[in-house]
């Protein structure tokens, strides 16, 4: 069956299609919704087998926990088990807002949502359709993020619909998202808080409001043996079909080279594409060249990131090359997602040639 698209306005949702949605996933569907972040494909929380259907409609592999979301602050002491000083310090700055926590599980949720783990992640959005949902759902609603598994993260109700529409029973539509990266993933179940997953709230943002945090060491190193500890960040993610490789070095040199690349394509019949930004798109001389955005606005280059990556698969191109955005703030959440979607291929441009 197909899924039931329904627009609703992003700020002040229909109350009879909140309604709905809200009786589906309390029958044990699952409804994608827009979040600020990503848009989310929700299943109950607390219903195993609402789970198990949302890893089967993704395709996602069920050692990779779901983010339980919920819509009140008081909903939080009854999915976790133990809350640190530290983690109600960050909830209260951060919450409603685009920050997951993984804290000790209650005993009321399913292993099925945790992937087996003892701890559970948790949001609370700020997105007022999510909110709304959660709320007509009893509360506590998992949702990953509504695409195929591997793919780019869906930023719009099209690319759910493009992923998703034969596998679910309903899809809000409320627009393009705000954010267009995922939450940032704190681990408050050891000492120091860990960040597990980068994302609009920076590393630098969490040191302000709790002292001393760590970014998780698979997060930095490139070592195979050392396993992220979110268990999602190990997998290739967010990838378009083809080839995707980013370079980095000096503008004019990575230009050139770029374009001796998608030169030498052409010449053997392929066809190059290319991620530029409006500084440098006009620079390309070959191959399909999208802009990212300008590199004066931040904000908008983690925006149009996974639509860039998914509208390259309709072009059938071969290999992409990306330029790196080493961003002032949200660099790091950018860079981590572009680099896994590379599989880590960066071709590194020096300074000055070699001699
Ligand atoms: P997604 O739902 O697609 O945004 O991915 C959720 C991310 O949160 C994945 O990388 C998971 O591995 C991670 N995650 C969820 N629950 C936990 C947990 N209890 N401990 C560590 N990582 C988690
Ligand atoms: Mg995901």
């Amino acid at each position: 069956m197909r899924a039931e698209v329904a627009v609703v306005d992003g700020k002040n949702p229909d109350r009879g299609i909140i309604e709905k949605a809200g009786q589906i996933l309390k029958n044990g569907g699952l409804v994608a919704f827009p979040t600020e972040t990503v848009y989310g494909l929700g299943g109950n929380a607390l219903d195993p087998e609402a789970s198990i259907k949302i890893y089967a409609a993704k395709g996602r592999p069920s050692d990779n926990p779901l983010i339980v979301h919920i819509a009140e602050m008081g909903s939080l002491e009854k999915i976790a088990a133990d809350i640190p000083e530290k983690a109600r310090i960050l909830a209260g700055k951060y919450w409603p807002g685009p920050l997951t926590m993984i804290l000790p599980k209650a005993a009321i949720v399913p292993g099925e949502t945790t992937g087996g783990l003892d701890s559970v992640a948790v949001r609370f959005p700020s997105d007022p359709v999510a909110q709304a949902l959660i709320r007509a759902a009893g509360g506590f609603v998992a949702a990953p993020s509504a695409n195929t598994s591997g793919r780019p993260s869906p930023t719009r109700a099209e690319h759910v619909e493009e992923d998703l529409g034969d596998a679910i029973d309903m899809i809000l539509d409320g627009g393009p998202v705000g954010i267009g990266l995922e939450s940032t993933i704190v681990d408050f179940t050891e000492k120091v808080p860990v960040v597990l997953r980068p994302g609009y709230i920076s590393l630098e943002m969490l040191e302000e409001t709790l002292g001393e945090v760590r970014m998780d060491r698979g997060l930095l190193i490139t070592d195979e043996n050392i396993r992220p500890k979110a268990p999602g960040m190990k997998y290739r993610h967010y990838a378009p079909a083809a080839d995707l490789s980013v370079v980095e070095g000096p503008q004019e040199k990575v230009i050139a080279f770029i374009n001796q690349r998608a030169k030498e394509a052409a010449e053997a019949g392929g066809r190059t594409g290319i991620i530029a930004t409006d500084e440098t798109a006009g620079r390309y001389e070959e191959g399909i060249v999208r802009s990212i955005g300008s590199r004066e606005e931040e904000e908008g280059i983690a925006r149009h990131l996974y639509e860039v990556l998914r509208n390259f698969d309709s072009d059938q191109v071969s290999e992409i090359y990306s330029e790196a955005f080493y961003t002032p703030k949200m660099g790091q959440a950018i860079m981590n997602r572009l680099l896994k979607a590379a599989g880590h291929k960066v071709i590194h441009i020096p300074e000055e040639e070699e001699k």
